[in-house]
Order: C-alpha cells, then sequence, then structure tokens
C-alpha cells in the first residue's frame, strides 16, 4: 500500500504530502535510504487538499507521526505552519521537511542542498561563476540563500514574470552584497553569452515546454534544468542545441534534497549516489 493509513500512523511513519502525489519518488528513495542505514520506518504518500492541509499535519503530528515531506502545492502553507524555522527555511518562505520537537512543529528547507549536492557531484563550480536563474517561483527562492553563500560572482534572474524576479532580488540583495555577489533581474527576451552555469527553474518542462529563450544564453554555459524526466527534458534538449556545453537534469537534486531531509529525521547522511543510480536506471526502463 503506497497510500498513508492514518490508522497505522506512528513513531516510525514518514509521508510526503503535495496534490497530485501518485508520480512521487521520494517513498522509493527514503526507503532506499532506510535499508542503506539500516533505518527502520514507514514511508508513505499522502494526497492533501489546501483547505484540510494545516489540520491533517496536526492531527498526524498529534497521533505520534514523525516526519513530513511536503510537494508543490503545500511549501508555503507548511511553511506558515511551522511554530520553528531553520535559517534556510525562513530565507525560502517554504518548507519541504517537518518534524516535531520540543512539542512545536520544525520546519526546514534542503531544496538549495540537494542543488548544491548535485552541482558538487557534476563538479561544476558556483564560485566566481557568472550565473543564470531562470524562472522566480518557489524552488528558486529556496535555493538562492546556498547559492549566494557559494560566492557566484553574478546570479542574474530572469522570469516571463519581471516583478516576481524584482522581488528576489529584493529578498536576497542584503545577503549577496554580504557575499559580494552580483545579483539582478532581467527580462525572459534577454540576450547575452556570458554566462558559465544556467539552472531553468521554470516549469515549463511540465507542459513538455522550454521556456522561449535567446540562445545565445546558453551558448557554452552548463546548463541544469531542475525538472527531470525519463527522456532528455525540453530545456535540456534545446540547450544542447543551442551550444550548451554541457547538460544535467534534477534528478540528482531531488535525491540530495530527500538525503538532508533523511539527516534531519534520523541523523544519519544516507550515501546519494547510488539511490540516484538506481532511480535513473529505472526511469531508463519506462521509455
Ligand atoms: P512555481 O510554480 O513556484 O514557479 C514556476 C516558475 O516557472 C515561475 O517562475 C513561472 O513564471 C515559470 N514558468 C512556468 N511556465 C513557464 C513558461 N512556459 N515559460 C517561462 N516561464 C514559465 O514552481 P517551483 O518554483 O516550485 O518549481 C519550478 C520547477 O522546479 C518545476 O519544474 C519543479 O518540478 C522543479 N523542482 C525540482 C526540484 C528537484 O528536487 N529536482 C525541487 C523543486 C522544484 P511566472 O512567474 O511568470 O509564472
Amino acid at each position: 500500500m503506497d497510500f498513508l493509513n492514518f490508522s497505522e500512523v506512528d513513531s516510525l511513519s514518514f509521508a510526503v504530502i503535495g496534490d497530485p502525489i501518485a508520480h512521487s519518488l521520494s517513498p522509493a528513495i527514503h526507503m532506499q535510504f532506510a535499508a542503506q542505514c539500516d533505518v527502520t520506518m514507514r514511508y508513505k504518500k499522502w494526497r492533501l487538499a489546501a483547505d484540510e492541509f494545516d489540520q491533517e499535519v496536526r492531527r498526524f503530528f498529534s497521533v505520534g507521526g514523525a516526519g513530513l515531506n511536503v510537494t508543490m502545492p503545500h511549501k508555503g502553507a507548511a511553511h506558515r505552519l511551522c511554530a520553528q524555522l531553520s535559517d534556510r527555511a525562513t530565507h525560502a518562505g517554504a518548507v519541504n521537511t517537518l518534524y516535531l520537537k520540543d512539542n512545536e512543529i520544525h520546519g526546514d528547507n534542503t531544496d538549495g542542498f540537494g542543488l548544491i549536492a548535485d552541482l558538487e557531484r557534476l563538479g561544476w563550480s558556483i564560485a566566481g561563476q557568472h550565473m543564470l536563474m531562470i524562472g522566480a517561483g518557489g524552488a528558486v527562492r529556496g535555493v538562492l540563500q546556498g547559492l549566494i553563500e557559494k560566492a557566484p560572482k553574478q546570479i542574474t534572474i530572469i522570469n516571463r514574470t519581471m516583478s516576481k524576479a524584482k522581488e528576489l532580488c529584493f529578498v536576497f540583495s542584503d545577503l549577496a552584497a554580504a557575499h559580494n555577489v552580483r545579483l539582478d533581474c532581467q527580462n525572459l527576451d534577454l540576450s547575452a553569452n556570458n554566462f558559465e552555469l544556467v539552472i531553468n527553474a521554470t516549469s515549463a518542462g511540465l507542459d513538455g515546454e522550454a521556456p522561449a529563450l535567446n540562445p545565445s544564453l546558453v551558448e557554452a554555459a552548463r546548463c541544469y534544468d531542475m525538472f527531470y524526466a525519463a527522456k532528455p527534458t525540453p530545456f535540456l534538449t534545446w540547450a544542447a542545441k543551442a551550444g550548451a556545453r554541457s547538460v544535467a537534469d534534477g534528478l540528482g537534486m531531488l535525491v540530495g534534497q530527500a538525503a538532508e531531509s533523511f539527516f534531519i529525521w534520523h541523523g544519519v547522511r544516507p550515501e546519494i549516489l547510488p539511490v540516484l543510480n538506481e532511480l535513473r536506471a529505472s526511469l531508463m526502463k519506462q521509455t
């Protein structure tokens, strides 16, 4: 049984909440971490509508549930619900990991950790790089603190809705200044060819599309798509044709953010690579 059965919730119970949730790979990832680290736990999918989120999450912890991951569209609601937030969850304005401590619901955000761990695995530097971030939604907000703290030379944010990019520049301006990072925002029709590391954080891939961009942006750049799929994503296919130096999708980020949640809950750091390899192989089988 893949889905949470409330009558079975106890101190070994973990779940991922989203809507939709049937597609989630989180149970497979966490159960592989558990086997690797000899941890006894159960991890289920839990579909919740927005209007039941607060009440059901509180109920889960009140009957002894151990921890929750939160995905679209509930990361903002999870942030509002928490009595205590980590520094990175505060910056992100979004929470993807919940747990109970001293009888209070605590929230953290591990997306930035997951992205940075995957860029490190790929051997793609962040420090001193000219970075382009495409998109200005929750995922970008979640990763900006971690990226800025790695001291790239520049982060330019472009987004279809310019006001959202401007807001992110405003929110992160002090942190960027403290790390000597030039943070600016531009329109989606920007033309420039000085970017070394380009990250697509739009949800266009969900509709089978790449965002409409000037090819000069990715010329000779390393291109990362937070979106992942069994086949090369629309953005990565487009970037490779436009002359990108190398491309990678967000499956590694997904496993990396899960590893950090696992560490928060169990105090043990699982190995990311074997789980990533296993997931990639099973995704390939579906094509
Ligand atoms: P949001 O809904 O918060 O933001 C979506 C962003 O995509 C906005 O900036 C939006 O622009 C932009 N966008 C959507 N469609 C288009 C389009 N056709 N052309 C240009 N821009 C477009 O989503 P998230 O930030 O939470 O997620 C973004 C992506 O990152 C998703 O694909 C998600 O699956 C992925 N992700 C992956 C993770 C991983 O672990 N690998 C973790 C978290 C997210 P506008 O503001 O104008 O609407």
